[in-house]
């Protein structure tokens, strides 16, 4: 058995008789801190979110031994472990699950996975962004290990105490878990940036090791089957992780109007984003939609055209580091969050915007 591995399925043994007289090595058992990070990628390297997931996992502790667990199948997949190998000094070993199940984000396959990669390695903590993905196998996996996940993590105060926004990000709530190992959480990746200066793992050697992969039942494999992707062809940058996102409400006034916006994303290397009434009225699909029932965004700067300020459209956006409302109606609340508003007609802003900025080189 691995060194870290014996570690903690000792410390996982709480009734161990030989802690109860060894203050100090109870001490430093109770004490070992080991995060399983979830990891997604793409195109061989880790996504930006998964990055920022073990950034998190330091802020759980610096001290902080982290296991990154990859799966799906292929030579991209054996590219990411490389890459996840090199992404943080923290990490101490990549587990990789090479199964064609697992190419896909079927959830009920992943909980299973990491219900036995977790029985196997006892980790004090299992983490993974607060994407799609994250969101929907996290749970599950909580359920198979009985335990409560703690979601959208913002903030780590101790390695058991958490802030997490409630309400529609309206206010946030301190929650301290005191559940059994281990605890399970999704993070907000905007929250959690990945310094670069923290990312030197000059000199050190990870292993990537293998995971077993005949855990998956023959029910599991039945439960849930992958139809297919179906996803737009953009050259455009990931909403979730754009410097810059440009978004749209109902105020463009049509799906014809929305390529205006796009003129501008692509004038500023930006996604574009939308408000529910924008995607509901069918001007624009739904994965562009920001807000409490859509994807959480931060980025550099957030341009908003035509955008009330509902508090469901904030939740997903107010952390943003600079808001730009373009707005007729002087009034609407987008502009109580906006560091600059025009009180102004879009369609003569928008026009105007894509005349005075230079080509896109
Ligand atoms: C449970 C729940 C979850 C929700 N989740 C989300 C979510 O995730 N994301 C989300 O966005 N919403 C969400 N909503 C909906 C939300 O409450 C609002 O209805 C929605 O955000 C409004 O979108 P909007 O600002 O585009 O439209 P409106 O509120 O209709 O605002 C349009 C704005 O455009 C302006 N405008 C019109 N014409 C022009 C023009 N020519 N030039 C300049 N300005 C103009 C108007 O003055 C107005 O302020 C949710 C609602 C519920 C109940």
């Amino acid at each position: 058995m691995a060194p870290l591995t014996a570690l903690r399925a000792l410390r996982n043994r709480s009734n161990f008789p030989i802690f109860s007289s060894t203050a100090s090595i109870a001490w430093s058992i109770r004490r070992f801190i080991s995060t399983l990070v979830v990891a997604e990628h793409e195109g061989g390297v880790v996504k930006p979110s998964s990055l920022s997931a073990f950034a998190a996992a330091e802020a759980i502790a610096k001290e902080n031994s982290i296991s990154v667990l990859l799966g799906g199948s292929g030579e991209t997949l054996q590219k990411a472990a490389a890459h996840a190998a090199s992404s943080h000094p923290l990490i101490s070993e990549v587990l990789v699950a090479d199964a064609e199940i697992l190419a896909h984000p079927l959830a009920e396959s992943w909980a299973e996975l990491i219900h036995s990669v977790q029985k196997k390695g006892g980790y004090s903590h299992v983490m993974s962004a607060s994407t799609s993905f994250g969101k929907n196998v996290l749970p599950r996996a909580a359920a198979l290990l009985d335990v409560s996940p703690i979601t959208d993590v913002i903030e780590i105060r101790e390695p058991r105490v958490f802030v997490r926004p409630i309400y529609a990000g309206n206010a946030l709530s301190t929650v301290r878990y005191s559940g059994q190992d281990p605890c399970m959480m999704t993070i907000r990746s905007t929250s959690f940036p990945l310094l670069v200066n923290s990312t030197n793992t000059e000199g050190r050697t990870v292993p990537i090791n293998q995971v077993d992969v005949s855990v998956f039942s023959e029910e599991s494999l039945k439960k849930s089957r992958w139809l297919k992707l179906t996803s737009q062809d953009t050259e455009r940058p990931d909403l979730g992780n754009a410097r810059v996102v440009v978004t749209g409400g109902r105020g463009l006034k049509s799906a014809e109007n929305f390529k205006l916006l796009e003129k501008l994303a692509e004038k500023l290397g930006a996604a574009v984003g939308a408000t529910r009434a924008a995607v509901d009225a069918g001007f624009v699909p739904n994965e562009l939609q920001v807000g409490q029932t859509g994807k959480i965004v931060a980025p550099e700067l957030y341009m908003a055209f035509g955008v009330s300020g509902a508090i469901q459209h904030l939740a997903g956006m107010r952390d943003s580091k600079v808001i730009v409302a373009i707005n007729k109606d002087a009034d609407a609340p987008i502009f109580q969050v906006a560091d600059y508003g025009l009180v102004a007609d879009l369609f003569d802003v928008i026009p105007e915007l894509l005349e005075k900025l230079p080509e896109k080189k």
